[in-house]
C-alpha cells in the first residue's frame, strides 16, 4: 500500500466503505486508515469523536450495516450508513464511548437501531457511568 498524501486524504471516497469485520481492536481496513485520518490531516483533537455519513457501511463478508464504530486505537470514529434509522449515530457513538450492545426495543444500545421504539431510548444507570468514565468525556 503506497504511503498516504495530504492529498490523498482529501480524495477518499466516502460512498461505500469497507469496514472488515466490524469488530472493535479490529485493524482498521485502508478505508478506514484513509478516512479517519482525515480528522488528523485536519487537526481535530484526539478526544473528539469523529462521525462520518456514507451511502454504505459493508463488511467483509459483503453484509450491509446500518453503521459501524469499530476505530483505532488513538482515534474515536464510527461511520453511518444510509440504512441507518434517527437513532444509528447516537448508538454507534455509544460503542465508542464503551457501550455494548443489550436486548430489547428501548435502550439505545439494542439492536438493529431500526428496532428501538422508545423516543428518546433509555440508558440504564450502568451504562451512563460507563459513559461518564470514557476518555472521551474526561476534561484534558
Ligand atoms: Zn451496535
Amino acid at each position: 500500500m503506497p504511503p498516504h498524501t495530504n492529498t490523498d486524504r482529501q480524495c477518499v471516497s466516502l460512498s461505500n466503505v469497507d469496514v472488515g469485520a466490524c469488530t472493535m481492536n479490529q485493524a482498521m481496513t485502508q478505508q478506514q486508515d484513509a478516512m479517519f485520518g482525515i480528522g488528523t490531516f485536519q487537526g481535530v483533537p484526539e478526544n473528539h469523536i469523529l462521525c462520518f455519513w456514507v451511502n454504505e457501511v459493508e463488511t467483509e463478508t459483503g453484509r450491509r450495516l446500518a453503521g459501524c464504530a469499530s476505530h483505532p486505537r488513538d482515534r474515536g470514529a464510527c461511520v453511518v450508513s444510509a440504512l441507518g434509522s434517527p437513532w444509528t449515530l447516537a448508538h454507534e457513538v455509544g460503542h465508542v464511548l464503551g457501550l455494548r450492545h443489550v436486548n430489547g426495543t428501548s435502550n439505545l444500545m439494542s439492536t438493529p437501531t431500526a428496532s428501538i421504539n422508545y423516543n428518546p431510548p433509555q440508558l440504564s444507570a450502568s451504562e451512563v457511568d460507563t459513559v461518564r468514565r470514557s476518555r472521551f468525556c474526561q476534561r484534558a
